[in-house]
């Protein structure tokens, strides 16, 4: 077991009931504020663990890391050193925040340095990523689609079940939680007897999706197997992929998604590292047929963590429109990682890669609106009263996501943002 997620650890710092970060967790990501430059920090509770000056102060000597590798704006520089020195790090920063570890507990003019209240800095996005690919590893949501744009009896394609279906996206328009965004104008076809248009989109929608950071990979030409993938994989968050339902499906065939999707992704703020997510391993679907050699694998590879989005109207009352759990998902981390490298395709340091959109089998752990609402045909009511097939402007969609088992709790904290009418 890796020491920092045994769940009787306790630590001095204070932590709310409830909270997604206790010392189980330890999850990385960046503040800064207008005395403190950007750099890595831990979050805890409340409190984000400030490693700069930890590592200054000359508490993290024996992790191989020094302040310069926290001295960044992002998370890549740390990253760099890889998997293990990654964990030995977290495995000090659990040390150092135990309740029987005194050092820096006993030493209040330090705690000061170090310990930020969160609500005192600004979260930044946490890594700078590289490359963006997005799955497409949800057997319903695959399912559902294909109900709904091309034939009911046979909404699978014919490859879904032999590939974990992907395309790549786009890396510059990935943003922080709590960055608000504008609906995007583009080419929309109203019916099938009218030439397009070009409009602002009619079908914003939100995709409840996780994505996974990488470690640098290996050399172009060489592949990760799916026993080898975890010592790739830094951490997850939660994911937003933003669509405009209606110009991805006048635009869509035969090239696949473009402007209907690259106009806005969004991700949550502390990456929870694969590490703190162990405990939470089960089993995946079962999968059948059977997939091809390089897509076998062993072991738990889907995760147990409870999802949810919320639509805030009227900038104060949230419905829950959805709960999901990504266990669902049909192919798993390392099967998506290694299929993306089976050719030789490289991936490299900060690199994301989206689960897709994850959906379970009832109607209400659908993980969109296209979903939800049956593309628009059975709308939802919300709390104030008003209907919704899509996103309104105004509107903000916020998900959240959990692990929960023996009384430890790690979560992803809120994504959330705000859809803003078109510039
Ligand atoms: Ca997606």
């Amino acid at each position: 077991m890796i020491a920092a997620n045994n769940p009787n650890l306790k630590s001095w710092v204070s932590v709310p009931e409830n909270s997604d970060f206790p010392i189980q967790n330890l999850p990385f990501g960046i503040i800064g504020n207008h005395i403190l430059s950007k750099r890595v920090s831990v979050r805890i509770g409340d409190y984000a663990l400030d490693l700069k000056v930890l590592a200054e102060l000359g508490y993290l000597k024996e992790t191989g890391f020094d302040s310069s590798d926290f001295d960044a704006p992002f998370l890549n520089p740390m990253m760099k050193k890889g998997k293990l020195a990654v964990r030995g790090l977290r495995n000090r920063i659990s040390e150092l925040l135990l309740d029987s570890s005194t050092s820096l507990q006993n030493n209040p003019s330090q705690i000061e340095q170090v310990l930020h209240l969160i609500s005192a800095v600004e979260v930044s996005m946490p890594v700078e990523i590289g490359d963006y690919t997005d799955f497409y590893s949800s057997k319903e949501h695959a399912t559902n689609v294909g109900m709904m744009f091309r034939d009911p009896a046979n909404a699978l394609l014919p490859n879904w079940l032999w590939i974990p279906v992907a395309y790549h996206g786009r890396a510059s328009s990935i943003v922080l939680s709590g960055q608000d965004i504008h609906r995007p104008k583009g080419q929309i076809k109203p019916s099938a007897d009218e030439d397009p248009i070009f409009t602002p989109s009619r079908q914003v929608d939100f995709e409840l999706e996780m994505a996974f950071i990488t470690f640098d990979g290996k050399p172009l030409g060489d592949s990760i197997s799916t026993e080898e993938a975890d010592s790739y994989i830094f951490g997850l968050c939660l994911f937003n992929d933003w669509s405009a339902r209606d110009i991805q499906a006048w635009e869509y065939v035969p090239l696949g998604p473009f402007l209907g999707k690259n106009f806005a992704s969004s991700i949550s703020a502390w990456i929870v590292t694969l590490d703190a997510l162990e405990p939470f391993s089960v089993e995946s679907p079962e999968q059948n047929p059977k997939v091809l050699p390089y897509l076998e694998f062993d072991g738990k590879k889907a995760y147990d963590i409870q999802l949810q989005v919320g639509i805030l109207t009227n900038n104060k009352d949230e419905t829950v429109v959805c709960n999901s759990n990504f266990k669902y998902m049909y192919w798993n981390m390392a099967q998506q990682l290694a299929h993306h490298t089976s050719n030789g395709c490289n991936i490299r340091c900060g690199d994301l890669l989206g689960s897709g959109t994850i959906s379970g089998k009832s109607e209400d752990s659908f993980g969109s609106m296209l979903e939800l609402t049956w593309r628009g045909t059975k709308p939802l009511k919300v709390k104030d009263g008003s209907e919704r097939k899509f996103i309104n402007d105004g509107d903000s969609v916020i998900m959240r996501g959990h692990s929960e088992l023996n009384g430890i709790r790690i979560g992803f904290g809120e994504l959330s943002s705000k859809l803003l009418p078109a510039k």
